[in-house]
């Protein structure tokens, strides 16, 4: 039995400041409005300005991506273009990311997500990741297609697999002919209407939408490429909005950055985007009892420094650095330097993200501590210390 209360605590969309949250086997137990005073239980967290949400849901990663530095010469067409520039342009950067061993940057990959709060990622990409290694959630309710151009046999995989699960593409990544086609041939040989989730959707329009089951929107990816997004202030009223953050290659690594460039274009509205990253991806992908602070719900929980009254304006300016504790599945695999006292009988590693101490779980820092011998830059400013 592992137990864990987080004690006067703030909870996102929940009135009230001084909650008190109990887990029990991976599960959350309790959610009680009140502090609880006189508690001498060794694995409470008492907290003092802070708020909690539920770990983040990541809708696109392409995991083994992470550690290549953002690669772009000019804004593109469409994704095609795009792969072939960096190939000609940037062979030393490609090549200094692909000596690292696939496994260890598919690690990297969910430390990555971790670090930014995120518990639960969809991994674009034929790799499956064991359970037992899976350092976040990594969901696999989905079937996986590249894209119209890149994926061989996709019209055979799409109309023979056979197993009710939606089927995720990048769709519309881009603008032109090539990218309307694509479109099109997909609809077009989609035979028996299977469930289509398209990634990115910039040059998709509302009449699209009626063959869609969804859009994953990475804004900041699709600024950074061809700076011009999808139109989701349409698209919302058709399809459920899901939020991605694409890989290094081609995105921020702070995917709050992400997040606070989504807020900007308002074509969500702060509740909005707040259920596309916490609530509404589970429901609508079928994996019950994420994305929520509720009794019976996994205890995916982020915990960060409380900036302002305002517990919006808190976390819409949360950058990884800020983030106190991190529980997945009701275990602990962070904490900040200022709860060393409360986590002691963790025994974790130290190690530095963008100047801040924090403490992990020895497999993460194993990572990091890996990562140091290669020939490139760490994101997050990832350091061990000695
Ligand atoms: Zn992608």
């Amino acid at each position: 039995m592992t137990q864990v209360i987080l004690n006067n605590i703030s909870i996102l969309n929940n009135e009230g400041e001084h909650f008190c949250v109990s887990i029990l086997d991976g599960k959350i137990n309790s959610v009680i409005a009140e502090p609880v005073k006189s508690l001498n239980h060794s694995h409470v967290i008492n907290f003092k300005d802070a708020l909690a949400f539920p770990g983040l849901f990541n809708a696109h990663d392409h995991l083994e991506f992470n550690l290549f530095p953002r690669l772009r010469s000019k804004y593109y067409r469409d994704y095609l273009e795009w792969g072939n520039d960096i190939q000609k342009l940037y062979s030393k950067e490609i090549d200094a990311a692909l000596k690292i061993p696939v496994e260890l940057r598919m690690k990297f990959g969910m430390i990555k997500n971790l670090l930014n709060g995120i518990t639960t990622v969809m991994h674009h990409g034929n790799k499956s990741i064991k359970k037992s290694d899976q350092i976040i959630n990594v969901i696999d309710s989905y079937n996986y297609l590249h894209s119209i151009s890149l994926e061989k046999n996709w019209r055979i995989k799409l109309n023979l697999i056979f197993n009710k699960l939606p089927f995720v593409i990048h769709l519309g990544e881009g603008i032109g002919d090539v990218i309307e086609n694509e479109v099109n041939k997909l609809f077009k040989w989609n035979l028996f209407k299977k469930k289509i989730i398209a990634v990115h959707g910039i040059s998709l329009n509302i009449n699209h939408a009626n063959n869609l089951a969804g859009l994953i929107w990475c804004p900041d990816s699709n600024l950074f490429l061809y700076n011009k997004t999808a139109n989701i202030i349409d698209l919302k009223n058709r399809i459920p909005i899901f939020f991605g953050s694409d890989s290094n290659l081609t995105s921020d690594p702070n995917f709050w950055n992400h997040i606070r460039t989504a807020r900007g274009i308002n074509a969500l509205n702060d509740e909005e985007l707040i259920n596309s990253i916490t609530s509404m991806p589970g429901e609508l992908l079928n994996v019950k009892g994420i994305g929520k602070i509720k009794n019976g719900y996994r205890a995916d929980i982020v915990v960060v420094k409380k900036r302002n009254v305002n517990d919006y304006n808190t976390f819409f300016n949360v950058n990884p650095e800020d983030i106190l504790l991190i529980i997945r599945s009701g275990k602990i695999i962070l904490f900040d330097e200022s709860l060393k006292q409360e986590c002691a009988y963790l025994n974790y590693c130290r190690f530095k993200i963008r100047g801040a101490v924090k403490f992990a779980d020895s497999e993460i820092v194993a990572v990091i501590k890996k990562l140091e011998s290669y020939n490139i830059q760490i994101p997050l400013e990832l350091s061990t210390i000695e």
